[in-house]
């Protein structure tokens, strides 16, 4: 136990950040001396640059290791290989020890000086400043059209709101961070597990430049992983559409079953043999149908199970004994 001393030394507060990098040599240098020119404008709070360099091919982590070496606030993780962005955040946020976690590519495409701002929201109590695109240097109008139709059609589909046009560019409070740390789903989508978690939000538009260099790391095919991860990850309505599909065929079928009984007993146009063989193809096809549906719901009950998500979370207690009661299955207990 401490004692009230101990508790009451006040602590010049820590922001990590956190900067995935893969193959980005070219900008590098550039984003270190940005970053560096924004930490010495913070008064009252230190910072730790935790880099992830996600196994670069050139000459990342090279120049990483130097200025690691140069300055003890820079921080850096080497990945063995290439394991993508999503799980380059993860490491990072698992490494950081300060009171706030910022997330940041390495690009600048996300400017430093938004970071004021969200410490800014911060300190008044938010618990979550996420950037908010409000337009878009530099990319192709393709990339720009699918980024905002796939935040639309899974808001469509998720239960949980993940807010359009932002990515991971945000500061998370240490709550939110412990509670990311405490879920351990193995495809991660990271903007839209903080959007679970909760806690108080906020949205901070900026404008997303254009990359200082080099190009994008995030070819068509990792774009569509990457959306197929958000989709899957926070959606089990395609699973139960089946339901709803077999039960629209069955209803079809029981039609066309009908159908081929009134073509077989009150016309003569019918050739032997085709009223048994339609209905069999319909009632197995419609039978089918429903079954899949069924098994999907059972198979999305297990996921749910697997992803092994805390099953809520806790901002605060009060009238309990300090940390909260001892049954809770909340990672997260006083904010404070
Ligand atoms: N990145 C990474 N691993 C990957 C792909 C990208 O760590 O496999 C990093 C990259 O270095 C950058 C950030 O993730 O800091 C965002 O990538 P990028 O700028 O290429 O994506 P875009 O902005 O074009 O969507
Ligand atoms: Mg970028």
């Amino acid at each position: 136990m401490k004692s009230p001393l101990e508790t009451e030394t006040i602590k010049t507060p820590l922001l990590s950040m956190v900067i995935p990098c893969y193959n980005e040599e070219e900008v590098i240098g550039e984003t270190i001396k940005r970053l560096k020119a924004f930490c010495t404008d913070l008064d009252n709070l230190d910072v730790e640059l935790i880099f992830v360099d996600d196994g670069s091919q050139d000459r990342t982590r090279e120049l990483l290791k130097g200025y690691a070496l140069e300055d003890s606030r820079i921080k850096l993780i080497g990945f063995a290989r290439n394991f993508g962005h999503q799980i380059a955040v993860t490491a990072g946020i698992d490494a950081a020890s300060g009171d706030a976690v910022v997330l940041i590519d390495a690009d600048l495409q996300d400017p430093p000086e938004v970071v004021h701002e969200m410490i800014a929201k911060w300190r008044e109590g938010y618990d979550v400043a996420y950037g908010t695109r409000t337009e878009r240097h530099g990319e192709s109008v393709f990339k720009i059209a699918t980024a905002r139709g796939f935040y639309r059609l899974l808001n469509g589909l998720s239960n949980v709101h993940i807010p359009l046009d932002t990515g991971d560019f945000r500061l998370m409070s240490r709550p939110v961070v412990d509670t990311l740390r405490a879920m351990p789903e193995r495809d991660r989508f990271v903007r839209g597990m903080v959007s679970w978690v909760g806690f108080k939000q906020t949205a901070l538009p900026y404008k997303r430049n254009e990359r200082f260099a080099g190009e994008s790391k995030y070819p068509l095919r990792k774009m569509l992983r990457f959306a197929t991860d958000g989709i899957l990850s926070f959606s089990t309505k395609p699973l139960q559409m089946s339901v709803g599909l077999g039960m629209l065929c069955a209803a079809l079928a029981l039609l066309g079953i009908l159908y081929a009984l009134y073509l077989r007993f009150f016309t003569n146009i019918w050739v032997e043999g085709w009223t048994a063989l339609m209905i069999a193809v319909l009632f197995l096809g419609g039978v089918q149908l429903i079954c899949v549906g069924i098994l999907g719901e059972y198979v999305g009950r297990i996921y749910n199970e697997v992803k092994n998500r805390p099953l809520y979370v806790v901002q605060e207690y009060l009238g309990f004994n300090q940390g909260g009661p001892e049954m809770s299955r909340s990672p997260v207990v006083n904010k404070k």
